[in-house]
């Protein structure tokens, strides 16, 4: 049976009338995870009760259904599944099987999560649609662990020579899993303004946070986390210094931009070999990409004799299930 796969501003699924994190309001969308660039207010979704618990209620969609991890869900003729995404509290990816067909859609996607010492599960899948933020070679990321532990020894370090260390970090989902992770090494934090909500809707999502205060001119001790844009509440700590948190690390140019003093290559998607691993684990026959480096991704995959596209750039792109 022929279904098609769609990139109308978002992946479509017209053959089961679904939308999967689309830019625009639809009739019935799969919402991944709550960062801003997917939640809108759609007239029903299927998501997370931890992705809805997170979405501020000016961009929930209007009616949802909430489907937990691992919970089959029919459609139509077809069943849908949510799997754990590992990106951020309630991030899933889709699975789609109808017919003997399976299509798997990633979403924000990553596999070695910090503090678990496990990988995401990436089920096997006929068709692949996946996201490529960091789908260039060059981003090759260290060790989780690792990395967290580094983190951790240059705070000290900082707080020992009574300087502020200010780690630069997305409000929503970084800053608190760098929270969670800092924890066993004993640090208080302060946080700036804009990741405040942020960590009051995790809390209330059920997931608790280690202490912390609201910046306000002094840090007392604590790791500062603010966002990466607009520092001006960070400029008026006296003594600081910054470190960048993010893929990004890996790109000096665009490391540069941020103007941190440091940087770690610590990130909730996956580097390039952690997304030839997504591809491989699914066994998938054709994948499609979105996001990021999506041609540069599909061309890598297409060397290797996988079939492969960018979604975004094959408008009205039909594939056959
Ligand atoms: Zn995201």
């Amino acid at each position: 049976m022929t279904r098609h796969v769609v990139w109308d501003h978002g992946v479509s699924l017209p053959g089961h009338r679904l939308w999967l994190d689309p830019l625009v309001v639809r009739s019935f969308a799969f919402i991944s995870h709550a960062h801003t660039d997917h939640a809108r207010r759609h007239r029903e979704a299927v998501l997370t009760p931890q992705t809805l618990a997170l979405i501020p209620e000016s961009r929930r969609p209007r009616g949802w259904r909430m489907l937990g991890y691992d919970e089959p869900m029919r459609r139509d003729r077809a069943t849908v599944t949510l799997l754990p995404a590992g990106h951020m509290l309630g991030s899933a990816q889709l699975l789609l099987e109808h017919g003997g067909t399976s299509l798997l859609y990633t979403g924000d996607i990553k596999l070695r999560v910090p503090g678990t010492r496990k990988q995401t599960h990436v089920p096997k899948a006929h068709v692949l649609i996946v996201e490529t933020t960091y789908g260039r070679p060059h981003f090759r990321f260290g060790d989780p662990d690792a990395t967290i532990e580094g983190i951790a020894m240059w705070c000290r370090r900082a707080l020992d020579s009574r300087v502020a260390p200010v780690l630069l970090c997305h409000a929503l989902g970084k800053t608190e899993e760098m929270m969670l992770a800092l924890a066993p090494y004993g640090f208080e934090f302060a946080l700036e303004k804009r990741c405040v909500p942020c960590a009051q809707a995790y809390t209330g999502a059920g997931r608790p946070l280690p202490e912390w205060i609201e910046l306000d001119g002094d840090a007392r001790g604590r790791v500062v986390i603010a966002p990466p844009a607009g520092k001006d509440e960070v400029r008026r700590l006296g003594r600081y210094r910054t470190a960048l948190v993010s893929g990004w690390a890996k790109d000096s140019e665009f490391a540069r931009l941020f103007g941190a003093d440091m940087t770690f290559d610590l990130s909730d998607h996956c580097d390039f070999d952690e997304l030839m691993d997504v591809v491989e684990r699914t066994g998938a026959d054709q994948v499609y990409t979105v996001h990021g480096y999506t041609e540069d991704f599909a061309r890598s995959l297409r060397k290797r004799g996988i079939r492969a596209s960018a979604l975004e750039a094959t408008e009205q792109l039909q594939l056959a299930l």
